[in-house]
């Protein structure tokens, strides 16, 4: 159960920005999660709720976005979303694969009065 120390990392951020700001509340945050991450939403959503409450972000919405897997292969520049993960290419069965999305975990947007 990672997630409730990826919570508490937004809630960090978003508190760090909201004060920065002269916020007084936050009322949205936008997280952009990748497949790769394996962090649950239902999970980080209730972690966060738990730990934001009694700060600034207690009536805050966590918006989650997830990130789907996206490989690139290095030997003949095929794109493809694999359903897991895997590392090889489906086109010329290649190892030389890019991860080019999946591995987001970053704060994108943030709502504060
Ligand atoms: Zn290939």
């Amino acid at each position: 159960m990672h997630e409730m120390a990826i919570a508490q990392g937004i809630l960090d951020i978003a508190l760090a920005q909201a004060v920065e700001h002269q916020g007084e509340k936050i009322h949205l945050v936008h997280v952009q999660i990748g497949a790769m991450t394996g962090i649950e939403p239902q999970c980080l959503l209730v972690a966060f709720e738990a730990l934001a409450a009694g700060t600034l972000a207690a009536q805050a919405t966590l918006e989650i976005e997830a990130v789907p897997l996206t490989s690139c292969c290095r030997d003949c520049q095929h794109m493809f979303s694999p359903a897991a993960i895997s590392f090889t290419c489906p086109a010329c069965g290649s190892a030389a694969v890019e991860i080019i999305t999946g591995r987001e975990l970053r704060v994108v947007h943030l709502e504060v009065d």
